[in-house]
């Protein structure tokens, strides 16, 4: 039966049978018991599926990851230690020394170094392109060996939105997948699969869990692309793998391809996996997450108005202000509002930006962002700081930005303590 996203969020993944608990239990084991030999020697050949050792998979956490597949539609899910983790899986599942591939700019700081900086250094190079150059320079930088294009729904800090729609064609006449990062619209209020993307990643640590309390990353699959089409490309999923016996993902997973290469392959040997405990807390973030989005939309929403008429507030970024930049696209992909986060600069300097948000009672500053409490951080002073104000305006982060993470709080107390700060 296909269910809603909210009945999802607090119903998906964990199905008890007789007798089982009720809720979704914390299996804190490394492993798992068989009778026989022959039974644990066909889980290693991925003859059976079942339990065996928790760095492959663990009850917990597949419950948790078949209720993220669910909520983006897709057809299956791997959990990873950190939203880090997640997309640098995402990537190496299809790109080895010697490949290339495209992000955006102005995507997360640890992404953006990720890309630029260590995949380079294990012979993964990546082009960054500007969203707003035209179709003509975007596909200029595709090469032979490009393998995918990598974007962020909503990007963190810039509150930018991404035209899913637009990247995924590009990508797809290229006859590679467009990888989407969709943590700061969660599914939610995007689902990226429905505009063409073909895998999603996660920082599971932020709206997912919501409460601040775990790290961890999820890789979505679509279930979508037709690797063996660009067979040249992803050789990997299909052609014999020798580590695997000779087993070919495509052939034998189908659609699941994918995701299980990205188990059986490179979580077996890079780890990387999430605790179940960890698992635990992060699907009791899920069973809310729908009831905290609109909160989240709603306090930002009227937060970002409130601010755009302030006299010491030199500029809002928020997609759901009418004039923004990304209010077009905002409608298009985030009908339901984006999130909880907004960017915005004082008139004045750098020091300004720190005095006021100094002077701020309980919205805390914090190396965070996107959970229940009120947040700020400044980039240029915290994030960003080794960066000069010319190599910030580079990387797309204004050395006056100011990333406001709007909580569930009383909306009025969330004004009345941005007035004082400001005053
Ligand atoms: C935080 C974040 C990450 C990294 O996630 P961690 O869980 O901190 O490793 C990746 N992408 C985006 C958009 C993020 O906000």
């Amino acid at each position: 039966m296909k269910k809603n996203l909210d009945t999802i969020c607090v119903q998906g993944g964990w199905k008890p049978k007789k007798g089982e608990p009720r809720v979704l239990p914390i299996y804190q084991s490394t492993t798992f018991k068989y009778d026989t030999s022959e039974q644990m020697a066909r889980l290693f050949d991925l003859q059976d599926s079942g339990y065996f050792y928790t760095r492959l998979q663990n009850p917990t956490n597949d419950a948790v990851a078949a209720k993220i597949a669910e909520l983006e539609g897709g057809v299956g899910c791997v959990l990873t230690s950190s939203g880090q983790a997640a997309n640098f899986y995402a990537i190496f599942n299809i790109c080895e020394a010697g490949s290339h591939f495209i992000a955006i700019t102005g995507i997360y700081g640890g992404t953006f170094n990720l890309f630029g900086t260590t995949l380079r250094k294990l012979g993964i190079e990546c082009t960054f392109v500007d969203p707003d150059a035209t179709d003509e320079e975007i596909e200029a930088a595709f090469r032979d060996n490009t393998k995918c294009f990598f974007g962020e729904t909503i990007s963190n800090p810039g509150c930018n939105v991404f035209d899913i729609e637009r990247f995924a064609k590009i990508a797809h006449r290229h006859g590679v997948p467009l990888i989407v990062d969709n943590t700061f619209a969660t599914p939610i209020n995007c689902r990226p699969f429905e505009w063409g993307a073909d895998i999603v990643t996660h920082s599971t640590t932020k709206y997912m869990d919501g409460h601040a309390t775990q790290v961890g990353g999820a890789v979505v699959d679509s279930g979508n692309f037709d690797w063996d089409a660009h067979s040249d490309k992803f050789s990997g999923l299909t052609t014999p793998d020798e580590s695997y016996h000779g087993l070919t993902y495509t052939k034998e997973f189908g659609k699941m391809a994918f995701v299980t290469k990205l188990t059986a392959q490179l979580m077996r040997d890079l780890g990387s996996i999430p605790s179940p405990q960890n698992c635990f807390l992060l699907n009791l973030g899920l069973e809310t997450l729908h009831l905290r989005m609109p909160r989240h939309v709603e306090n930002a929403q009227k937060v970002a108005e409130w601010l755009q008429k302030h006299p010491k507030v030199a500029w809002v970024n928020y997609s759901g202000l009418q004039g923004d930049k990304y209010y077009e696209l905002g409608q298009k992909y985030l009908p339901k509002g984006g999130c909880g986060v907004l960017a915005f600069g004082l008139k004045g300097t750098r020091e300004d930006a720190i005095a006021f948000m100094d002077r701020l009672d309980f919205i805390c500053i914090v190396t965070h962002v996107a959970d229940a409490r009120t947040c700020v951080l400044h980039p240029a002073s915290h994030t960003h700081r080794q960066m000069t104000d010319e190599q910030l305006l580079e990387a797309g982060v204004r050395p006056d930005l100011i990333r406001l993470s709007v909580g569930i709080e009383a909306l009025d107390d969330i004004i009345a303590d941005l007035e004082q700060a400001l005053k």
